[in-house]
């Protein structure tokens, strides 16, 4: 049984598509993504100062599973059985996986399931850095502070203005790293503005040319980077059964990932709220813990009896400032550990994961 065990997974994304890769060798996968292709969108920040490096952030799914199947198709809803998808089609399971992630203001991630529109999006973003008298970002998340170090590393003289409505960077961290991450970006000449909202922000989907004023009566004009923070997408999972939404659109889920009554259909990534932040650290960490469970499921083991998921106790967090600058939260002792520019650069800021994910969809 165990190989002849159906696994549904629905998004390629960085859970999804892990996940599918951990089962392949295993069970009979079938990961169902509307996208022709997966976005590396951990690179777009750099890639927008950097621009020979978009084509780069793009991974045709043809060559990830070896024995299972990639279907491009949208789901339009799930059950007990498997998933249904938007042409009437059903794919039949024993276990289904929700993985439909997140959405981000462009150009960071593809606005919809065209991967050729967002290798677009990302260029003209490009030109437009390129062209602007000044930038400003708003929101000092791990996308807007690497977004400032990145163009900064590359345009020297570029005034480049970030705005972050806590008075601390990363307030969830120990306050070392704000210290480490605030010398740096001062060292680059990023302009900080720290405890400030932005008031007349007239977009949050895209950048724009356009004026903020911060609640200190300061006013910043130039491209306008509204950087504010992810979406949880609408997913077949949130029509099930007693599944619960949260403020933040994330679906509450139990200690084995299930968001819903039905005991065969689990979340992972972004969509299920386990109390960690919406990472592909996260997701990195829910993938291998289900596809364990899941093996164990399909050689005939109640859920129950299987160890709960546990989440990170300190979730690492790497921010690079361009390859060679950048402060981190390692995963040791109790607080995490507060580390600087060379094992940032080492661990991510060199390559940006590239070479794992070229090696994980057989580039
Ligand atoms: C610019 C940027 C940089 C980031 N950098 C980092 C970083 O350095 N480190 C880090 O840990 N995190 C980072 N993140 C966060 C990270 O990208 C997310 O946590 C991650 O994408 C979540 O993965 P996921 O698989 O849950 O969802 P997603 O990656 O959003 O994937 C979901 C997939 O599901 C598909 N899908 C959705 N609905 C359906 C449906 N109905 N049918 C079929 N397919 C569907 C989508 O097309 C998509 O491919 C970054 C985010 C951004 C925006």
């Amino acid at each position: 049984m165990p190989g002849g065990f159906r696994v549904a997974i629905i998004g390629g994304g960085y859970a999804g598509f892990e996940l599918a890769k951990l089962l392949d060798p295993h069970l009979d996968v079938s990961l169902i993504e509307a996208r022709e292709a997966f976005v590396h969108n951990v690179g777009a920040p750099r890639s927008v100062a950097e621009p020979g490096l978009i084509e780069q952030l793009v991974f045709p799914y043809d060559r990830l599973l070896k024995r299972g199947r990639v279907v491009r198709a949208r789901v339009a809803s799930v059950d007990a059985g498997g998933a249904v998808l938007t042409d009437g089609t059903r794919v039949d399971a024993d276990a289904i996986v929700v993985a439909t992630g997140s959405s981000y203001a462009a150009p960071f991630k593809p606005q919809g399931d065209s991967t050729a529109e967002f290798v677009a999006a990302l260029h003209e973003c490009a030109a437009q850095v390129a062209a602007a008298a000044r930038i400003v970002i708003v929101g000092a998340g791990a996308v807007g502070v690497e977004l400032a170090g990145e163009i900064k590393a590359i345009y020297r003289d570029k005034p480049v203005t970030l705005v972050s409505a806590p008075a601390q960077l990363f307030p969830m961290y120990r306050a070392e790293l704000h210290a480490a991450l605030a010398s740096r970006l001062a060292g680059l000449g990023v302009e900080l503005h720290l405890g400030q909202t932005a008031n007349g922000l007239t977009r949050t989907d895209r950048p724009y040319q356009g004026e903020i004023t911060l609640a200190n009566g300061t006013r910043l004009a130039g491209l306008i980077f509204p950087a504010i923070g992810a979406r949880v997408t609408d997913s077949p999972a949130h029509a099930l059964p007693n599944a619960q939404r949260q403020p933040n659109g994330q679906l509450q889920v139990d200690p084995w990932l299930r968001p819903s009554s039905l005991a065969n259909i689990f979340a992972i990534g972004d969509l299920a709220a386990t109390g960690e932040g919406m990472t592909v650290v996260s997701a990195s960490r829910h993938a291998p813990w289900l596809a364990g469970t899941l093996r164990k499921l399909a050689s005939g083991k109640a859920l129950e009896a299987l160890p709960a998921y546990k989440p990170w106790k300190v979730p690492p967090i790497l921010i690079p400032l361009g390859p060679g600058s950048g402060a981190s939260v390692l995963p040791l002792g109790a607080r995490g550990m507060v580390v600087g520019d060379w094992l940032t650069g080492a661990i991510k800021g060199k390559k940006l994961f590239i070479p794992r994910y070229e090696k994980e969809f057989g580039q």
